[in-house]
C-alpha cells in the first residue's frame, strides 16, 4: 500500500466522539489520509455540553507534535480548541517551524456556550496565529470576537472577511451558517448556508441547501479538517474549500442523535 498524505490535527478531545479531534480524525480517514493528532487539552463532554475541560502542559503539547513531526512528518495541519494563550503561543512557534499549508479553526466557544478558550488569548490569536495560517476558518460569533465586526447579513460577510485577513491569514472562510436562513437568488425556498472564501482579490462564495436537522455537533471542526485534508492531497485552496464544504454539507445531512442533547454529525456514509 502507499503512504497516504498525512494531515495533523492540534486540537482538543471530545469524549463524545462528536467534535474535536474525534471529529478530526473521521473526516481525514474518510477523505483518503492518515490522520494523526496532537492533544492540547481533554474534556469531559457529551450531547448536552462540556461538564470539564483539563489543558495539557506545553511541554506535553511540544513533545507530541516533535513526535509526529520529526518522524512521520505532515503534508498539512489544522488547529482546533488552543486553550490559552500558553499553548496558542507554543502552537505558533511549532507551526513556524514546519513548513506546510495550516488551517486555523480559531474555537472560542461551543455549541452549547462553554467556552474553549481563555478570553486572554484572543490577543495572542490575532498576533501569533493568524498570520501564519493558509486558511483561518472563523464562524460568525468568532469573527465578532476577533474582530468586533457583527454580520447580520449576507452582504456584511465581505466586511468581516477583510477584518479577519488584517491580520494576516493568506485565505479567510467566513462560515455564514449561522446566518438566518434565505430564501436565497436562486430561490429554493428553504434557504442555503453561505460561507464567503476570499484572499483579499479572488471571492469564492460558497452555497450549499440549508439541511433542517439539529444534530450538528463538530461541524466546524469536520469543515476545517477537511480544507486540511484536501490541501495534504495538494489541492488549492479554493478547491479544499469547495470539496470540504460538500463532504461538511454531507455530514449534517448525516447528522443523527445521540444522548439526550444534540447529537454529531455523521462521517463515513
Ligand atoms: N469540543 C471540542 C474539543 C472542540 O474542539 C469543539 C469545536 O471546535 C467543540 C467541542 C464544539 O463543537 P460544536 O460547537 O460543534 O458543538
Amino acid at each position: 500500500m502507499p503512504t497516504p498524505p498525512r494531515v495533523l490535527t492540534v486540537a482538543g478531545s471530545d469524549s463524545g466522539g462528536g467534535a474535536g479531534v474525534q471529529a478530526d480524525l473521521k473526516t481525514m480517514l474518510a477523505l483518503g489520509t492518515h490522520g494523526m493528532s496532537v492533544l492540547t487539552a481533554v474534556t469531559a463532554q457529551n450531547s448536552l455540553g462540556v461538564q470539564g475541560a483539563w489543558e495539557l502542559p506545553a511541554e506535553a503539547v511540544r513533545a507530541q507534535y516533535r513526535s509526529v513531526v520529526d518522524d512521520i512528518g505532515t503534508q498539512a495541519v489544522k488547529t482546533g480548541m488552543l486553550s490559552s494563550a500558553v499553548l496558542v503561543e507554543t502552537v505558533a512557534e511549532l507551526l513556524a517551524e514546519t513548513p506546510v499549508p495550516v488551517v486555523v479553526d480559531p474555537v472560542g466557544v461551543s455549541k452549547h456556550g462553554d467556552a474553549l478558550l481563555a478570553a486572554d488569548a484572543l490577543d495572542a490569536v490575532r498576533g501569533r496565529l493568524l498570520p501564519l495560517a493558509t486558511v483561518a476558518t472563523p464562524n460568525l460569533d468568532e469573527v465578532a470576537q476577533l474582530t468586533g465586526v457583527r454580520v447580520r447579513e449576507e452582504a456584511d460577510l465581505r466586511r468581516a472577511a477583510e477584518a479577519v485577513l488584517a491580520y494576516g491569514p493568506r485565505w479567510a472562510l467566513i462560515k455564514g451558517g449561522h446566518l438566518p436562513p434565505s430564501a436565497g437568488p436562486s430561490g429554493s425556498g428553504g434557504g442555503e448556508a453561505v460561507d464567503l472564501l476570499t484572499d483579499g482579490t479572488e471571492e469564492h462564495w460558497l452555497r450549499a441547501p440549508r439541511h433542517d436537522n439539529r444534530h450538528t455537533h463538530g461541524t466546524g471542526c469536520t469543515l476545517a479538517a477537511a480544507v486540511a485534508a484536501g490541501l495534504a492531497h495538494g489541492r488549492a485552496v479554493p478547491q479544499a474549500v469547495a470539496a470540504a464544504k460538500e463532504y461538511v454539507t454531507g455530514a449534517i445531512a448525516a447528522g443523527f442523535p445521540l444522548g439526550a442533547g444534540i447529537g454529531p454529525v455523521g462521517h463515513g456514509w
